[in-house]
C-alpha cells in the first residue's frame, strides 16, 4: 500500500515531468507545471528567526475583508479540469467559492498557460482576490536529462557509483548548477506567481548524488543547494520572489549542512500521514513508518533553520487524487473529517503557521457526478478564514 503509493506518486510526476497528463506543454522550454502561493509575514516567534532574513514581508491592505484572518494563506491546488467546465453541469465554481468564503491562493496544474482561456481565468480570480501561482516538480526543465549524454557530471551518481538521468541532479556540479541558474531565470519569466511564491520542486520521489562531494549532505541538503542558485536568479527578475523548500518524502527532515539563502521559504507537505486522525494524536503512524510526532519534529526543526513567517504547509485533506491512488476512472469519497482538518489547524497555528494550502486534485466535476457536492471545500474555506488562534 505504502509502496503503492510511493510508486504512483513517482509515476505520477513522470508523466508530469514528461509533459501533459499534468497539463503543461511538452518539452519546449516554456514547460512548467504549477506554482503556487503563500505568503506574508506574521509578527510573532521572530526570536527564533535567526534574523537571516526578512524575507515575506506582508503587506496589509487596508481593504482586505480578510485583513483579520490568522491564515493569510488559505490556498488550493487542483487541476485544471476540476476547476473549468463551464459546459459540465457537475462543475464546480472554484471562484464563487472563494470569493463567498475567503479563498485566496489558487495553484492549478495542467491548463495551456499561453491561452486567452487561462489568462481569462486569472483576470476572474483577480477580481475576486485569488492569487496564482504554480506549485510543480520542475527538475527536468531546470536541468534537462538530455544533457546526460555530454555533461554526465551535471547528474548525481548513484549509491554503486554510476552517474545516472533518472532523477534531480549533482548539486556540487557548478554546470548543474549553471543550466539550473539560467533554466530558473527562463521558465520564472514565463510563469510569473501573481504573490511572488515561486515553486520548483525538485524531482519526485527523486534519489539523490552520493558522489564524493555530495555524499555528506542530505536529501534537504542537497535540495537547498539547488534552491539557492535558483532564488538568486529569480530576484533577477522578481526583487519580491519567495522560493519553497519543500519538506516532503525524503526532504522532511530539515537540513544540516546547508543554510537557504533569503527568501527561501518552508513548505511542509506531510504526505505520509494519517488524515484519519489530528496530527495532534502524535502516537498514530501513517505510511513508510511516519508518525505524526516524527512529522511535528521535523516541523519544529525546520521552523529554526527556515522562517515562520513565511512558512507553508501543503496539506491533502482534500486530495482525492491520492485517496483515489491517483485513478480518475475509480474515485473514492474524499474521507473528509472535520475535527480532524479543525484540530490540525490548531497546531498548525500553535506553531506560528499561517499559510496553508490542500491539495482538491480530482475534485471536479466527475466528483460531483458520483457523490454529490463536495461540502468540505466549503468547510475548509470558512474552516481557515474563521480561525482565530487561541
Ligand atoms: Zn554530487
Amino acid at each position: 500500500m505504502i509502496i503503492k503509493r510511493i510508486l504512483t506518486v513517482m509515476s505520477l510526476a513522470l508523466v508530469c515531468s514528461i509533459g501533459n497528463s499534468c497539463g503543461e506543454p511538452a518539452g519546449n522550454g516554456s514547460a512548467i507545471s504549477g506554482w503556487e502561493k503563500m505568503g506574508e509575514k506574521t509578527e510573532e516567534e521572530e526570536e527564533e528567526n535567526q534574523g537571516q532574513n526578512n524575507q515575506g514581508q506582508e503587506t496589509t491592505d487596508p481593504e482586505d475583508p480578510y485583513a483579520d484572518c490568522w491564515f493569510k494563506t488559505r490556498g488550493i491546488v487542483a487541476g485544471w479540469g476540476d476547476v473549468y467546465a463551464p459546459y459540465s453541469s457537475y462543475k464546480i465554481d472554484y471562484l464563487e467559492i472563494a470569493k463567498e468564503h475567503g479563498l485566496n491562493t489558487f495553484s492549478i496544474y495542467g491548463p495551456d498557460r499561453t491561452s486567452q482561456l487561462w489568462k481569462d481565468y486569472m483576470a476572474e480570480g483577480a477580481k475576486v482576490g485569488v492569487k496564482f501561482e504554480f506549485q510543480e516538480h520542475m527538475m527536468s526543465f531546470l536541468l534537462p536529462r538530455n544533457l546526460f549524454s555530454t555533461h554526465p557530471e551535471y547528474f548525481r551518481m548513484n549509491k554503486s557509483g554510476v552517474r545516472v538521468e533518472d532523477a534531480n541532479g549533482c548539486p556540487s556540479s557548478e554546470g548543474a548548477l549553471e543550466q539550473v541558474y539560467l533554466n530558473a531565470k527562463r521558465l520564472g519569466e514565463s510563469y510569473k506567481p501573481t504573490n511572488h511564491r515561486y515553486y520548483f520542486w525538485l524531482d519526485d520521489g527523486g534519489d539523490i548524488c552520493y558522489c564524493p562531494k555530495c555524499k555528506d549532505y542530505s536529501a534537504s541538503d542537497q535540495a537547498l543547494i539547488f534552491e539557492n542558485t535558483i532564488i538568486k536568479a529569480l530576484k533577477e527578475l522578481d526583487p519580491d520572489a519567495l522560493l519553497a523548500h519543500l519538506a516532503y518524502n525524503n526532504t522532511t527532515n530539515a537540513p544540516k549542512n546547508v543554510k537557504p539563502a533569503d527568501d527561501i521559504f518552508l513548505e511542509f507537505a506531510p504526505f505520509h500521514r494519517d488524515w484519519s486522525h489530528p496530527l495532534s494524536e502524535t502516537w498514530t503512524e501513517g505510511n513508510s513508518g511516519w508518525t505524526h510526532a516524527k512529522y511535528l519534529k521535523a516541523l519544529q526543526e525546520n521552523l529554526k533553520v527556515f522562517p515562520k513567517e513565511t512558512a507553508q504547509v501543503l496539506e491533502y485533506w482534500m486530495d482525492d487524487s491520492l485517496f483515489s491512488g491517483w485513478d480518475q476512472s475509480n474515485l473514492k469519497p474524499v474521507p473528509w473529517n472535520s475535527k480532524v482538518f479543525l484540530d490540525d489547524l490548531k497546531t498548525y497555528a500553535k506553531y506560528g503557521i499561517r499559510h496553508i494550502t490542500c491539495y482538491c486534485a480530482y475534485v471536479g466535476p466527475g466528483y460531483v457526478q458520483k457523490f454529490g457536492f463536495p461540502d468540505f471545500l466549503i468547510e475548509y474555506a470558512d474552516g481557515l478564514r474563521d480561525f482565530r488562534k487561541e
